[in-house]
This record gives C-alpha cells, structure tokens and sequence, in this order.
C-alpha cells in the first residue's frame, strides 16, 4: 500500500454520513450537509456536528487498556492529563519564551543521568525526543560522526561504516541504518537463543564499525541482552586488536525497570564502554506517547557539531533533535510522574508490572496448551508458542479468537534464523491489573477448549500476520 493511501470509501459516494441530528439551528441543515472524505469540504461545519462525526468514527478503534501488544502508556492520572492539556500549546523548542519547561527537561535529564549511574551527572548530557526512535537516530548519528573523525583519511572515500546488534533489534535500528547508510550487522537467533550474545558481537567488528547496539530488553520476549558480557568481549577484542568499539544501549523498555527492579544487573554508565543510552518516556517511563530520552556518558560522546543552538534568555540553549516543534507536554507529565512517584513509587508500579506479568505467564504455561519462550522476569513482558503436540491450532488462530472478546494480542514469525518459530506476546503494563490478567485467563480458558476442536490452523494465508515490534 502506497505511505498513507486509504483502501478506498468506505461509502461508494465517498461522504460522510449525516444526520438530522446534527443540524445545530436548522435540523433540516444536518442532512444537507454531507461532507466528503478525502476532499478538503467546501464549507465549514457547526462544531458540535464535526466533533460527533469524528468521535462516531473513532468508536471502532480498539480499546487501548485491553491492547497487550502496545509498550505505549495508555492510563495516566487525571492530574497528569490536566497539567498536559495545560501546556498543549507550548511548543518545546520555545526555550526563550518557555524557560520553565525547558528547565525541566533539564531536571528530567539529570535524574536520568543519576538514574543511570552516569559517572558525573553534571555533565552527562542529553535531551527529551518524541521517542527512542528519534533518541536511537541521534545515537546512532553520533556513533556515526565519531568514527568518521576517527577515520577521517578513510571515510567516505573508501570505507563504509557499520553497526553491530542482534536480529532482534527494534525497527528504528534499520531505518537507522538505512537513513544515514551505515550497514546493518545483523546476528541471527539460534536455537534458543532470541537475542545478541557477547561472543557473536565481538565476531562481527571490524575497524569500520560505529558501535554495537545492546538491547534491554528485546521487543520480540521481552528479554534483556547481555549488555555486561558484550562489553567484556569488545574490552576482550581491544586487547587483542585494539579496536575500541562503543556501545549504545537501546533501554526503550528496560532502563525504566531494570533500575527500579533488577538494582544488581549492570548494565549502565557504569560499564565504561556504555558511552549512550536511550529510553521511551511513553513506555515504562509511564508518560502518554510521544516522549523519549537521549543520554550520553560525557559531552565527549556527542561531537559538539551536531548540537545546534536556539535562542535562551538571550543567549545560547544548545539542543539536539531531528524535529524543530514538538509539544512541551509530554517532558512536563514526565517531570510531573518523576515528581509523583519517585523510585519508590516507580519500583512499586514496575514491581506490580512484573508480578502480574509473571502470573499470568505461569497460568498460561498451566493450560498445557502453550510452551513459554520467556516468563515475564525481566521486562514484564512475555512470549509464547503453542505446545508441540498441538497441531489443530496455532498462534495466529489464538490471536484471532482472543480479539473476539477485546483483547488484542500480536501473534507473529520471529526473524532469522528462527523464521520455523511462531508466538503471542503479552506486554503487561500500569493499568492492566490483576483483575484484568484474570478474566484475560478465563477468557483463554474458555477458548481452548473451541480451538482443540478445530480440524487444523484457520490462518493458513501467512499475509493475515500481525507484527507489533514496538
Ligand atoms: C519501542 C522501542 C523502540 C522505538 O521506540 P518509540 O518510543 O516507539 O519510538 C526502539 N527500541 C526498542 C527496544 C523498543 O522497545
């Protein structure tokens, strides 16, 4: 499908349907006024006519609590949607004529730093994006402009450059690559193995390698990547070759639990050769969509001539960011939830995540119909297949017959070289409590005893897939 081009009217005259209703002086006036879909109107319409047009629309998207494929924050308080729906129109790159919000975004960024264990939070740098998509981009660019300064005599004439990571990365990776024409290194998944191991990484460098991305945890199962053990096997590799390759560790999920959670895995700033990391501030981060951050060890893994400077109070406000506006409401309800719960608060909602995660992994696992790839234990997120003595049914058929009663949970192929294997993940989330993990497993229950009876697979046309890797 071409970016953005519908299917087609849904109506063959391609209007919106009206009704009488909708007239707001003149009743007759609401069925006149039908107007088109895909053409701007030619006039304008009674607010309280648009508004229901659009609202009737927007019933038949799915309920955003029951979606157990996003990562995406879909419950906030009442009070974090006030404060965001009051600066709605404070444009973040206003840091003259918005001073406290970019003041903090600044605090945002010293608590993760400290968060993060940087080794002097004064001076760690980094700033809020709309994601870790656009935090991944200007990692990766700075991975990128390091090693052409290293390579200057080199690059571009002859050399190409190239990031290691695991199959398993993110998409945002492989636009990355693709954008700024860096060469994707891929290591496969092998037998059980889901995600990038140390030894794969370190086989992969040459001296034309940027960095290697480390993820925690993967958006495929949710597990964490070794990032400890890929650092000893690039110190491993400097030994031996003096090769100096950086790591970028891509946290989207997993560096808004594993401090609150996992205290003892090091995964951090306080591995040496972590020089940035990234995090979704709209995923455990615990912020509605879109806020991400971008962190670096020390101004010396950011080359000063990608940063840009605006205009701060009359003088310089250095920023880095692909987008110029963005809305500031998204880095005031992430300063306002850091504000809120501090890492106590944070260790009790991921804490809660993980149990009810775990829980509903170990009842899925007691249904015997399903085998489990991971339990929920490290990003409270889990993956699963269906058991192999069952032949009747398969992942896909589950997916389908759960959204018959709301859920929505993405079934898809893993990549190479494990394409042979199948799953469902669930992504438990603030929000989705124990009481909704119970009737999720009822509602299970109750369908398998359907899907057992089934002659063979439903889904037998692979293109009726659903991939879900954010
Ligand atoms: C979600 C995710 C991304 C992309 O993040 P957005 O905030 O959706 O842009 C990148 N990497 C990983 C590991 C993710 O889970």
């Amino acid at each position: 499908m071409p970016l953005h081009q519908g299917p087609g009217d849904p109506r063959p005259d391609g209007r919106l349907a009206v009704n009488p209703f909708y007239g707001l002086a003149n009743p007759v006036g609401g069925m006149t006024d039908a107007p088109p879909h895909h053409r701007l109107p030619d006039g304008p319409l009674p607010p309280m006519s648009a508004y229901q047009l659009v609202h009737d629309e927007l019933m038949l998207d799915g309920n955003s609590r029951l979606n157990l494929a996003t990562f995406v924050t879909t419950w906030m308080e009442p009070q974090a949607g006030v404060l965001m729906a009051e600066c709605r129109d404070k444009n973040m790159i206003d840091k003259d004529e918005y001073p406290r919000t970019a003041e903090l975004e600044r605090r945002c960024v010293a608590m993760l730093a400290d968060l993060w264990n940087a080794p002097d939070p004064n001076t760690a740098v980094g700033c809020s994006t709309t994601g870790s998509s656009e935090a991944c981009m200007l990692a990766g660019m700075a991975l990128k402009r390091r090693w052409a300064q290293r390579n200057g005599d080199r690059y571009p004439a002859r050399a190409r450059p190239n990031l290691v990571m695991g199959v398993n990365v993110q998409v945002c990776w492989e636009k990355f690559c693709n954008f700024w024409e860096v060469e994707a290194r891929l290591v496969p998944m092998q037998g059980d193995r889901f995600h990038l191991d140390a030894q794969s990484a370190a086989d992969l460098c040459d001296e034309n390698t940027i960095g290697v991305v480390a993820v925690l945890g993967s958006t495929f199962d949710g597990s964490y990547e070794p990032v400890a053990e890929i650092c000893a096997a690039l110190d491993a590799l400097q030994e031996r070759t003096g090769l100096d390759v950086p790591v970028h560790v891509d946290g989207a999920s997993g560096a808004m639990i594993a401090p609150f959670l996992d205290e003892d895995l090091v995964w951090d700033f306080r591995l040496p050769r972590v020089s940035s990391i990234n995090t979704s501030g709209h995923k455990y981060g615990l912020v509605y969509p879109g806020v991400g951050w971008a962190l670096w060890r020390s101004p010396a893994e950011l080359p000063e001539e990608l940063v840009f400077r605006v205009n701060y109070l009359g003088g310089d406000m250095p920023t880095f960011a692909l987008n110029f506006s963005r809305p500031g409401a998204q880095v005031v309800a992430q300063y306002y939830t850091f504000l809120r719960l501090g890492r106590e608060g944070y260790r009790a909602v991921q804490q809660t995540s993980r149990d009810i995660a775990r829980g509903l992994a170990e009842r899925i696992d007691a249904t015997g119909a399903f085998r489990l790839l991971t339990r929920g234990d490290q990003l409270p997120v889990f993956a699963f297949t269906t058991a192999p003595e069952i032949t009747n049914f398969d992942v896909f058929d589950v997916s389908r017959r759960l959204r018959e009663h709301g859920w929505l949970v993405p079934a898809y192929t893993f990549p190479a070289d494990r394409e042979d294997l199948s799953v469902l993940r669930v992504v438990c989330r603030n929000g989705f409590s124990a009481d909704l993990a119970a009737l999720f497993v009822d509602d299970l229950n109750r369908l398998l005893p359907e899907l057992r009876a089934q002659q063979h697979p439903m889904n037998r046309d692979r293109s009726a897939e659903t991939s879900f890797h954010h």
